[in-house]
């Protein structure tokens, strides 16, 4: 079921999940199919979004679920690798959708995580996959984009960044 998108403020996004015990438990099972009904209903209204984190829709346990590369839950991620290459972009949340903040990231890590099967996995990720991976790994320690901001400079509103991408495009 589709579940309100909790909003910047909103004190579950600062909290540190509790890792999921009961892989098979119904209570999981539902989580991460309300998980994908959001994330889905999300992009069909707003044209964007890749993944999303259980506080967002106000359940502070470790789990993602990604529509990017890989589909589906991830269980108790924890990122195990980093490589010395990093990478800036312009990254944006559902929970401030009307704002786009300028982050470094890892260009590669590696993670490790349960399926929804309750299966350890390992997937080594780079570039878009890995930027998404701990954008979504830093909600479930009530971390936000914003926190990784360069500075306050690069706090912006959506619609000025889609000024300055226009722009970007006419001159080349
Ligand atoms: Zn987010």
């Amino acid at each position: 079921m589709v579940q309100t998108i909790r909003l910047l403020g909103d004190p579950v996004l600062r909290k540190r999940c509790s890792p999921v015990k009961d892989f098979g438990s119904e209570a999981t099972r539902l989580l991460i199919r309300d998980l994908g009904d959001t994330l889905a209903d999300f992009r069909s209204r707003m044209g964007f979004g890749r993944g999303i984190a259980a506080p967002q829709i106000g359940s502070a346990s470790q789990i993602i679920v990604l529509d990017f590369e890989i589909h589906g839950a991830l269980i108790n991620p924890k990122i195990t690798g980093r490589s010395k290459r990093r990478f800036r972009l312009w990254d944006d949340c559902f929970s401030f959708p009307d704002i786009m903040v300028m982050v470094e990231r890892s260009y590669a890590i590696t993670v490790s995580y349960r399926d929804d099967r309750g299966r350890r996995r390992t997937h080594k990720a780079e570039g878009a996959l890995s930027e998404l991976l701990q954008h979504e790994i830093d909600h479930l320690n009530g971390v936000l984009a914003i926190d990784r901001a360069l500075d306050s400079k690069h706090i912006i509103l959506r619609s000025e960044y889609e000024k300055l991408t226009r722009r970007e495009t006419m001159v080349m």
